[in-house]
């Protein structure tokens, strides 16, 4: 008997254990795959989710990005921002989600791989989770099992999360490729119906991909080979291709039922603006860790407990960055416009939100920013080809 059974050591499941051993709980994490497993993931660590992970994690950095730019190809608009701190830090999900794994089990944490979650049982006093390998049971579990989590589904949680489509391919390039691209975080828009294309640097080669929050009618394969083209990416070597689905919205609360609390893309913590999860998924799990703690394994001051928390930290920029998407998904020509008079604005206040800087909430609800925009309108401040 466990205090807590952790499912998924990814990101959110890994950080759920560290913070639950080390405040002296007995924990299990159960990974369904032998670890290091690949995980369909630009692995781009961005500074504010850099900050959450307590411990160094330099050796599992390939690159560090202190640029970012944006291309917005059906307006001819090019944007760069710059910051001190590494706007996004390159990784490969393998070597990250093991270094944090790792983490955990140098904190106590029992780590059994190749140990896939078939089905949960919930009795008054505890949560029994059943597998190949037998059942273990615990006062809780945390389901940190992904965007298809098997956790959510037995223990009848709300299954209306929608998800949208991605593909990432690992590509070896030249010297000389490797070189020019290597320096930035590229995000490409305009080309991919309600979504975007993004090339990360890594050591030896580069992380390509798009995603797309349209689902009918799209062929994302042939999208991706005429995005390489038009990044001058046409003579590359595949090394991987993999494709994968990222939730766009989260999953109608409550996130917690009974015994069991979901973290991460288990529960669709992804930010609807950019795509990027970690910091979302590291949030609820230490988010989870701490309300089950907090609150004596108690479920119904758990549940409350929790749902504040999400509410605060992820629910509400979830919202705003949702608002904010709007104008970069939606109609070309309304884009168009806004980006041709607040374009750069608008990336140095995300690229202030991805280091951390500010939230979402911060920058829209605070009136002197919209006194910024009008001055970029009247100055300008935009790059255009
Ligand atoms: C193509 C693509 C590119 C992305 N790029 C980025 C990016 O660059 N930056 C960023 O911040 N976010 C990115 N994301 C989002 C990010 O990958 C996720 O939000 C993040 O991985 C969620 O972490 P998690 O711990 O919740 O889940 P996961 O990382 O998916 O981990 C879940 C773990 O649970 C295990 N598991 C699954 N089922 C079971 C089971 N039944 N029993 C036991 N274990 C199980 C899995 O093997 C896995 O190890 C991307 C997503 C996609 C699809």
């Amino acid at each position: 008997m466990y205090d807590v059974i952790v499912a998924g050591a990814g990101p959110a499941g890994a950080s759920a254990a560290y913070e639950l051993a080390g405040r002296g709980a007995r924990v299990a994490l159960i990974e369904k795959e032998a670890l290091p497993r690949y995980k369909a993931c630009g692995g781009g660590l961005v500074y504010r989710a850099r900050k959450l992970i307590p411990f160094p994690i330099d050796g599992v950095v390939e690159r560090e990005c202190h640029k970012a730019e944006m291309h917005l190809w059906d307006a001819g608009l090019h944007f760069q921002v710059a910051r001190d701190e590494p706007i996004v830090s390159m990784t490969m999900r393998a070597k990250l989600d093991h270094a944090l794994t790792m983490a955990a089990q140098s904190a106590g944490v029992e780590v059994m791989t190749g140990w896939p979650v078939r089905d949960v049982a919930a009795h008054q006093d505890r949560i029994e989770v059943m597998g190949e390998k037998g059942r273990l049971s615990a006062r809780f579990l945390v389901g940190a099992d992904g965007v298809m989590s098997t956790v959510a589904r037995k223990a009848g949680f709300h299954r209306d999360r929608p998800t949208a489509p991605a593909l990432e391919w690992e590509i070896r390039v030249g010297d000389e490729l490797l070189e020019r691209f290597s320096h930035s975080a590229r995000f490409d828009f305009g080309l991919i119906p309600n979504g975007y294309g993004w090339v990360f640097p890594k050591s030896d080669h580069l992380s390509v991909g798009i995603g797309s929050g349209k689902r009918a009618h799209v062929n994302l394969s042939r999208l991706l080979k005429e995005y390489l083209l038009l990044c001058g990416l046409s003579r590359t070597e595949l090394i991987e291709a993999h494709g994968s689905l990222l939730p766009v919205r989260p999953m109608a609360a409550p996130f917690v039922r009974g015994r069991v609390i979901l973290a991460g893309d288990a529960a669709g913590f992804v930010d609807p603006l950019s795509g990027e999860g970690l910091t979302f998924s590291i949030l609820s799990g230490k988010g989870a860790a701490r309300a089950v703690l907090d609150n004596g394994f108690d479920p119904a001051s758990v549940s409350a407990a929790y749902a504040a928390r999400i509410e605060e930290e992820i629910i509400t920029e979830m919202k705003w960055a949702r608002f904010l998407g709007r104008f970069l998904y939606g109609g070309p020509k309304l884009r168009r416009f806004l980006f041709q008079h607040y374009g750069q604005s608008f990336c140095e206040i995300v690229a202030d939100v991805l280091i951390g800087g500010r939230s979402y909430r911060q920058m829209l609800t605070h009136v002197p920013n919209y006194l910024e925009l009008l001055r970029f309108w009247k100055y300008g401040g935009m790059q255009s080809e």
